[in-house]
């Protein structure tokens, strides 16, 4: 006759309960109840167990996020257990019990057709996000970002998600931290005033390879500023978002669509990197309404296997950006900045617009590069060969798809609402590419909420076009632009 074996039901290390009371709910057999003793090494409460109904399932163990809160008792006399080192109690424990996490895959869920949207920018990327899986959303208001951030308030309790209106927007970006490092999807809706706030949080998600997604709906400044549509971040999303060695991609969409596209692209890419990503539109895109096709999928986020989450297998897991040793951190920072490189080789990204033959290309993102198109159409029934490069990414500035068209340019016309700060990318991408010898270029800009204007640009790209008589040929530019792609 065949033996049943008992299984061999729990035993509790006090020392390594923290009280959570998580054991005690996962019990069916109610063998585990809230403890009444303060634990003298720990200042916790462990709980008790009382074992006559336990039928040595192991959900409790299972349960216990701590590698050696519950133990499974030893079937082999106690003297075969590892000799006891004063001081090394906690180390034994962990890698005795150390279980490893598995990254569980995001899915890509199947969405029936739907008929398109017509919304505005903020909702376009807040209806992205809850595409893209994102149930966790933490703000402080400001417009004109405020409309996003009112939409998840809405529609995250009937998905089962949580929107936390956080008291400041540090304490947002620091929340971000929290959830991203749990490796779950969040984000925030912000402005300019409010994402200057937000670097110092940025830039210790960065330092600690944390992801999650920030949509900067950029108006006028410095300071305060107004609530009229502005470029103005530019310089701080490219130039660092945050001290030290910091970089994130940063993406500008032109249109509602690309609010939606952008903002779903934008988590995918934040947990390929492990790194926060930025949407970065003009407060103009944020509230003009806009066509809008919905994709054919949704994501059903995984777990990706370093999220620090509550049960043994993860427990080892630890995010910080505290590296106190200074070849720790200057070794830390190499692998941000080969990682940096990383998305410099893959994620540029760029729209051209009647650039073939074009001789005189206009430079332009956001809303400007919509009026840009329209000065196009108009210097080309005027007999001007104009196009339109239009960066999607900030950064890394696709500095690659410009290459090969510069040499054939006349003059380049750079239209945007901030003070030259996306001609300062420009200009410092031809420069970090050795293409030194660019055409002439010159500029449209405006500041304080208002806009280009397209007869403007017109005007601007006439003259460019005038003031230069011939085509650029010079074969060392040709050359140059061989070496960028190769
Ligand atoms: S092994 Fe099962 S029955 Fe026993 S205490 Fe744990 S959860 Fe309860
Ligand atoms: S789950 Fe683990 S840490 Fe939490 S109360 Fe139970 S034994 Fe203690």
């Amino acid at each position: 006759m065949a033996q049943t074996r008992e299984r061999p039901k729990p035993v509790l290390h006090p020392d390594f309960c923290k009280g959570c009371g998580r054991c005690i709910e996962s019990c069916p057999k109610h063998c585990i109840e809230a403890g009444t003793e303060i634990d003298g090494a720990t200042g916790l409460i462990p709980v008790q167990l009382r074992l006559d109904s336990c039928n040595g399932c192991s959900l409790c163990l299972e349960a216990c996020p701590e590698p050696y809160g519950l133990d499974h008792e030893s079937p082999e006399p106690r003297s075969s257990e590892p000799p006891h080192i004063p001081g090394t109690e906690n180390l034994v424990a962990i890698a005795a019990k150390r279980r490893v996490a598995e990254t569980i895959p995001d899915v890509r869920v199947p969405m029936p057709a739907l008929r398109p949207l017509v919304v505005k920018g903020t909702y376009a990327s807040a209806i992205g996000a809850l595409l893209a899986g994102c149930r966790h959303f933490f703000g402080y208001p400001i417009t004109p970002s405020t409309d996003g951030a009112e939409l998840m308030a809405k529609l995250l309790p009937e998905l089962e998600g949580h929107f936390v209106q956080a008291v400041s927007e540090v304490a947002t970006i620091n929340h971000m931290y929290g959830t991203g490092g749990a490796g779950l999807r969040c984000m925030t809706f912000t402005s300019s005033p409010g994402f200057s706030l937000m670097l110092e949080g940025l830039s210790y998600m960065i330092g600690a390879e944390i992801p999650g997604v920030v949509v900067d709906v950029m108006r006028a400044g410095p300071g305060l500023g107004n609530i009229g549509p502005e470029q103005g971040d530019i310089k701080i999303a490219c130039r660092g978002p945050g001290h030290g060695t910091t970089q994130t991609l940063v993406y500008a969409p032109a249109t509602p669509q690309e609010m939606l596209d952008l903002t779903m692209l934008a988590f995918d890419k934040a947990f390929e990197y492990r790194n926060p990503v930025l949407v970065a539109c003009d407060g103009y895109l944020g509230q003009i309404t806009g066509r809008v096709d919905l994709p054919s999928y949704m994501v059903k986020p995984g777990l990706p296997d370093w999220a620090v989450w509550g049960d043994a297998a993860h427990r080892p897991n630890l995010h910080t950006s505290i590296l106190l040793n200074e070849a720790d951190q200057e070794a830390h920072n190499v692998k941000l900045l080969a990682k940096y490189a990383q998305m410099i080789d893959r994620e540029q990204r760029a729209d051209l617009y009647e650039t073939d033959d074009a001789d005189v290309l206009i430079v332009a993102a956001n809303t400007p590069a919509r009026t840009a198109k329209g000065a196009v159409a108009v210097l080309r029934k005027q007999g001007i060969k104009a196009g339109l490069f239009r960066p999607i990414t900030l950064w890394p500035f696709p500095i690659r798809a410009l290459a090969p068209v510069l040499p054939r340019m006349k003059a380049v016309v750079v239209v945007e609402a901030s003070n030259g700060q996306l001609e300062d990318e420009l200009r410092l991408a031809l420069s970090h590419a050795d293409l030194h010898a660019p055409p002439p270029i010159t500029n449209v800009r405006h500041y304080g909420g208002i806009m280009p204007q397209m007869n403007e640009i017109v005007a601007c790209a006439r003259a460019a076009h005038e003031a230069t008589p011939s085509r650029r040929t010079r074969e060392t530019e040709a050359e140059a632009a061989a070496r960028v792609l190769s």
